[in-house]
C-alpha cells in the first residue's frame, strides 16, 4: 500500500506550523508521530496534497508542572510520558492509562497531541482527559485559545481544531482525586479497546464518597461519555447492592454504536463491568491513601 502523492514541508517552529497550515489550508496536514496518519494514508482513507512536518519543533516537547496544571507539550511521545515520574505523581490516571496505548513501537513515536488530535473512539487520552477535566491549548493565526476536553472531542475522529489551528499543549490539573482508575477491553494486549473506563473518586473519613466521575470510552458516537449514575453515589458508601445497582444503571444508560469489533449488547455490558470494576478500584485506592 502506498500513500497518493504529497509534497513535504517540514517546519521547526509553531508560528511556521501555523502558517503553513494557513497557506495550505484543509488541503494540509499536520505529520506528528504518523502512527493513525500515515497508516490511513497508506489506506488512501485520506489524501493530504501537503503534509506539515511538526518534529523538528522541539518547542513542543515537555511535560511541566506548577501549582495548578500538569501541562504536556503536543510532540511528547507517549513513552516519554510513560516514563515521567511527575505525570506518575501529578496525574497517576494517565500514567495508568498510557500503559494501554498500542505497543512500545507505538508508544516510541507517536505523541500526545497526535492522540488528541486524531480521537479514535478506543483512545485513551480522552476518556482520561475528560474523567479529569483536563485543557486543550490551540494555536492558530489568531493565537492560542483553550477548549476543555469535553468541548474538544466532537464525534468519531472529529475535534474542535479548525484547518488552521496546531494543538499546542495539554493541561491536567494538578489536584487529583485520591482514588483513581483505568481499565480497558481489548482483544490481545495492545490492540485498540473495545470499550474503556476512567474513574476518579474521594471518599470522607468514614469511607462514603464524597465526588466520583466515571467516564466511558467507544460507547457514545465518537465521544467520551460521563456516566450520569456516578453523581448520584455522593453520599453513599460504596457496598455491594450499591455497586450492583450502579452496573445496572450504566447497562440501561449507554447506547453504544455497534462496530467492527462487537455488538451493541456486548460494548453495553462491557461498560457496565467495567465501570463497576473501576469505580470498585478507585474507591479502595482512595480509602487506602486515607489511612
Ligand atoms: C499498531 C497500532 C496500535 C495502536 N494502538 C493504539 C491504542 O491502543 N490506543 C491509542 O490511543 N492509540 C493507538 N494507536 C495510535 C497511536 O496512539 C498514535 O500515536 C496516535 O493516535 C496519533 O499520534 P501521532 O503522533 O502518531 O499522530 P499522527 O499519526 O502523526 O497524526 C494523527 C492525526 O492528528 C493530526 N495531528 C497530529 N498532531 C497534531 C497537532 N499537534 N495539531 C493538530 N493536528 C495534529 C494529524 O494531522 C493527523 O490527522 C495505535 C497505532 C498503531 C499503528
Amino acid at each position: 500500500m502506498k500513500p497518493g502523492p504529497f509534497s513535504y514541508v517540514l517546519v521547526d517552529s509553531v508560528p511556521d506550523a501555523v502558517q503553513a497550515l494557513s497557506r495550505y489550508g484543509p488541503d494540509a496536514r499536520i505529520l506528528a508521530g504518523g502512527q493513525s496518519l500515515v497508516p490511513a494514508m497508506n489506506l488512501r482513507l485520506v489524501e493530504p496534497r501537503f503534509l506539515i512536518d511538526i518534529n523538528p519543533v522541539r518547542d513542543l516537547d515537555y511535560i511541566s508542572s506548577g501549582p495548578e496544571w500538569l501541562a504536556i507539550g503536543a510532540l511528547t511521545r507517549h513513552r516519554t510520558l510513560e516514563r515521567s515520574e511527575t505525570v506518575r505523581r501529578l496525574s497517576p490516571l494517565l500514567a495508568e492509562a498510557v500503559r494501554y496505548v498500542g505497543y512500545p513501537q507505538v508508544r516510541n513515536r507517536g505523541t500526545v497531541g497526535g492522540s488528541f488530535a486524531h480521537n479514535d473512539p478506543s483512545a485513551e487520552y480522552p476518556v482520561v482527559a475528560v474523567a479529569c477535566n483536563a485543557q486543550v491549548v490551540i494555536t492558530g493565526p489568531a493565537g492560542n485559545r483553550v477548549v476543555p476536553a469535553q468541548e474538544f472531542f466532537r464525534g468519531y475522529f472529529t475535534t474542535a481544531l479548525q484547518p488552521a489551528e496546531l494543538l499546542t499543549e495539554v493541561r491536567f490539573p494538578a489536584e487529583r482525586s485520591a482514588g483513581y482508575a483505568f481499565l480497558e477491553f481489548a482483544r490481545r494486549a495492545g490492540d485498540f479497546a473495545i470499550v474503556t473506563a476512567a474513574a476518579m473518586v474521594d471518599v470522607d473519613a468514614q469511607g462514603r464518597v464524597t465526588a466520583c466521575r466515571v467516564v466511558l470510552g467507544n460507547v457514545a458516537g465518537g465521544v467520551p461519555y460521563p456516566v450520569k449514575a456516578a453523581l448520584r453515589l455522593v453520599g453513599q458508601q460504596l457496598d455491594g447492592a450499591v455497586l450492583a445497582d450502579f452496573a445496572e444503571e450504566v447497562r440501561r444508560e449507554v447506547d453504544p454504536d455497534p462496530d467492527g469489533n462487537a455488538s451493541a449488547a456486548y460494548k453495553k455490558q462491557l461498560a457496565s463491568v467495567l465501570a463497576r470494576r473501576a469505580l470498585e478500584l478507585a474507591v479502595r485506592r482512595a480509602r487506602k491513601e486515607g489511612n
